[in-house]
């Protein structure tokens, strides 16, 4: 008795998943490149990506309908390399349906209990449940031809399910649904999550999808791993530069250091985060949010004294949108550096086209990176 009590004790602090050094090869190329990560019991970890960086041939190995070219792929400890898939306790749900189209509902979702010969009433009972879980009871008799695209799609993950498998692999599976229905399902998915208390990993390039589901986001670049934490930690505090630009939208600010708190911008002298190890006119890399940066007029900037650890540097307005409950502020700073800030609407004048402004924002709240490529900067870089 307490040697299981001591074993259910060290496996709780043990990942469920481990990729040790994954690498893929297809001839020269690296499809995944050196990929280690750990993934909780009980987690909705989603790999996040543009096309071709390497998402689903990583879930796909996990899935073992791929073989690595080196690494291992452990759960609870075990190599799964030389599992068979059907062997591995993992459901698989995919973008296509891949339904039986001449089996009902009912038969599609039995059909994993029927090639695993479960007894004929355990197999109807765990039917019965799984109908009921993605809302289908009426539909058991249908074809898949006969249903809507988002409840096939419900079949599918019922499909996944309903051996009871660990571990759940979904490759971007609601990417052929219109928005609305996206985004009903996602909210399915996640109280399904809950409710079973199964390991989600998910694949998708939908960065609002990631942000909606997940507990935590792996970035994929390159076939790399670029970005790992919650989709919270990413944005606020993004890694790089890299995934400072993928995740939502950025203002690069290249500035020199001047000391470990500070770095000068067109000649003027900015604070910024206290980074070690940083030398007398070092290039750093500066990034502030949109939404953290202000504009204010040079009247309103005159009236309000710059706040003890806030910065300001002078631009002059090249756009303003008006978004509701925002308005959105393209400016150029007077060294010809493009930013996108938040217009600070006063009581008086709304900003215009050509008028001069201070850009302002919290010394806090701007990253700074010593290392990144151009690429990085360009939100387009990730896709092939
Ligand atoms: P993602 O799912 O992130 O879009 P994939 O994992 O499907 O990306 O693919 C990663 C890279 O590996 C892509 O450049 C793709 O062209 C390549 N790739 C995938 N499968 C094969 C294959 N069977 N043969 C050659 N290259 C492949
Ligand atoms: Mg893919």
């Amino acid at each position: 008795m307490s040697a299981v009590i001591k074993d259910s004790a060290q496996h709780s602090d043990q990942p469920l998943v481990s990729l040790r050094n994954l690498n893929k090869y297809y001839g020269e190329f690296a499809a995944v490149d050196d990929i280690s990560l750990d993934i909780k019991d009980g987690e909705f970890l989603t790999f996040l990506g543009s096309s071709g960086s390497g998402k689903s041939t990583t879930l796909s190995m996990l899935a073992g309908f791929e073989t690595p070219s080196s690494g291992e792929i452990l759960v609870n400890g075990q190599s799964l390399v030389n599992v068979p898939p059907h062997k591995r306790d993992i459901g698989m749900v995919f973008q296509r349906y891949s339904l039986f189209p001449h089996l009902s509902v009912r038969d599609n979702i039995a059909f994993p209990l029927s090639i695993r010969k479960l007894a004929p009433a355990e197999r109807e009972r765990r039917v019965d449940a799984m109908l009921k879980l993605v809302q289908l009871e009426q539909f058991a008799h249908r074809r898949p031809s006969q249903l809507s695209g988002g409840q096939q799609q419900r079949v599918a993950i019922a499909r996944a399910l309903v051996y009871e498998p660990r571990i759940l692999l979904m490759d971007e599976p609601l990417g052929a649904l219109d928005k609305k229905l996206r985004e009903d399902l996602q909210d399915e998915l996640r109280q399904l999550h809950r409710r079973l208390g199964i390991t989600i990993i998910y694949v998708t390039h939908d960065q609002e999808e990631a942000m909606r589901l997940s507990q935590r986001i792996a970035i994929f670049s390159h076939g790399k791993i670029v970005g790992l934490g919650s989709g919270y930690d990413l944005y606020q505090n993004p890694p790089n530069a890299f995934v400072a630009s993928f995740l939502g939208n950025s203002n690069f600010l290249k500035l020199k250091a001047q000391g470990n708190a500070v770095a000068s911008f067109e000649g003027q002298s900015l604070s910024i985060r206290l980074t070690a190890g940083l030398q007398t006119d070092q290039d750093v890399l500066l990034m502030v949010r949109p939404e953290k940066a202000l504009a204010l007029s040079v009247e309103q900037a005159s009236q309000e004294p710059l706040a003890a650890g806030w910065n300001e540097v002078s631009a002059k307005v090249v756009e303003v949108l008006f978004l509701g409950e925002s308005q959105t502020c393209s400016v150029v700073t007077s060294g010809g550096t493009s930013m996108t800030v938040k217009a600070l609407s006063a009581a008086g004048m709304p900003l215009k086209a050509g008028d001069p402004v201070r850009v302002r924002w919290a010394t806090a709240d701007a990253c700074v990176y010593t290392e990144w490529a151009e690429s990085d900067l360009n939100k387009a870089a990730g896709a092939h």
